[in-house]
């Protein structure tokens, strides 16, 4: 670190703001850790360790329906940069990815693709609604519009807005890491609930 030239003294750390602070103002402080005074040692549980190591990866599947995903797409770009939070890598496969951003109006159509997208994810996983349309059909209020991905998927998390900006979303990323690291469980399945299976398929 170096001494101040000034003072005389050891210079504070000038990355401080930057290592305990994101671009958000969310504080980064780590949670559940707790250092015995005068030891170089942390302790804390396994689990919490496994929710921060969750949290801080998310891999998105890479799934857009509509304009919001336009607005996912920048979010992945430089000017809001994704991979501050971990979360740059879109997935062309399921089975590699934990998290849904679900982006854009769903229609009937499309449903039991999103359902069978959602159940080849491997758990633990999670899903962000994206959008006025995904999260409740938005100005489509006709029978071509699921009217909320919550009747197909259980949702984490709801971004509003027509398109929410690239920053509401990055926004509702933090949120769910929020959540992840809290170990708060996914919403009920509804069609676990309905006793259902793939929405309009035949198995
Ligand atoms: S919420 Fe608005 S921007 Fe997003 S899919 Fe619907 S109409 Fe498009």
């Amino acid at each position: 670190m170096g001494l101040d030239p000034e003072t005389d003294t050891p210079r504070a750390n000038p990355w401080a703001p930057v290592q305990y602070f994101s671009n958000t103002q969310a504080p980064r402080l780590p949670r559940g850790l707790a250092q015995p005074e005068g030891a170089n040692v942390l302790l804390t549980q396994v689990n919490k360790l496994l929710d921060w190591g969750r949290s801080a990866s998310l891999w998105p599947a890479t799934f857009g329906l509509a304009c919001c995903a336009i607005e996912m797409m920048s979010a992945s770009a430089s000017r809001w940069d994704i991979s501050r939070f971990g979360a740059e890598v879109f997935r062309a496969s399921p089975r590699q990815a934990d998290l849904m951003i679900v982006a854009g109006r769903l229609s009937v159509k499309m449903a039991p693709v999103l359902r069978r997208i959602y159940d080849q994810m491997p758990e633990p996983k999670w899903v962000i609604s994206m959008g006025a349309c995904a999260s409740c059909g938005g100005v489509f209020n006709n029978y071509a519009i699921i009217q909320g991905v919550d009747k197909i998927v259980p949702v984490d998390i709801y971004v509003p807005g027509c398109p929410p900006p690239p920053d509401m979303l990055l926004q509702g990323l933090t949120m769910l890491q929020e959540k992840i690291r809290d170990h708060i469980p996914n919403p009920p399945d509804p069609l676990a609930f309905a006793e259902s299976r793939y929405l309009g398929s035949e198995d």
